[in-house]
């Protein structure tokens, strides 16, 4: 999946979590699963890059680091920086384990494949609501400022 489509499926599992760390893992969960769900990907690494940070710092934005709903948006993108050393040419063994499975990925041509515009569209749409709006997951912070 793409990144955008990641962090937005991170961020809808972190929200009812109560806390930061169980909230992390929610969002590695899903990473996971979305890796097995038949998928287009955007073969652009620096778009990936900038477009997964922003989503999640436009959640961080609104609702702060410590909220499980960023918390779930991070953890849902952290098990692909296991790819950065290798982008930069150092050996990086893959550890995540839908990554070490090869036909989970270059879906690209199989015809159920969600393309990776239907995530950036629906991603970008998810992450754009928890970017406007304040989750409940923060509201008692909210009130306090
Ligand atoms: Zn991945």
């Amino acid at each position: 999946m793409i990144q955008l489509a990641h962090v937005a499926t991170g961020a809808l599992a972190g929200r009812n979590r109560s806390g930061l760390r169980d909230a992390f893992i929610a969002g590695m969960l899903t990473h996971a699963a979305m890796d097995v769900i038949p998928h287009g990907e955007v073969h652009d690494d620096e778009y990936e890059l900038l477009s997964g940070a922003a989503g999640v710092i436009a959640i961080a934005a609104r609702h702060g680091w410590r909220s499980p709903i960023t918390m779930g948006a991070i953890g849902a993108i952290v098990p692909d920086m296991e790819h950065l050393p290798q982008k930069f040419g150092i050996f990086q063994p893959t550890l995540f384990p839908t990554h070490r499975i090869k036909w989970l990925h270059g879906w690209e041509t199989k015809p159920l494949a969600i393309p990776a515009w239907v995530q950036a569209v629906v991603g970008g749409a998810v992450i754009g609501a928890f970017a406007m709006t304040r989750g409940r997951a923060r509201a008692g912070a909210a009130d306090r400022a």
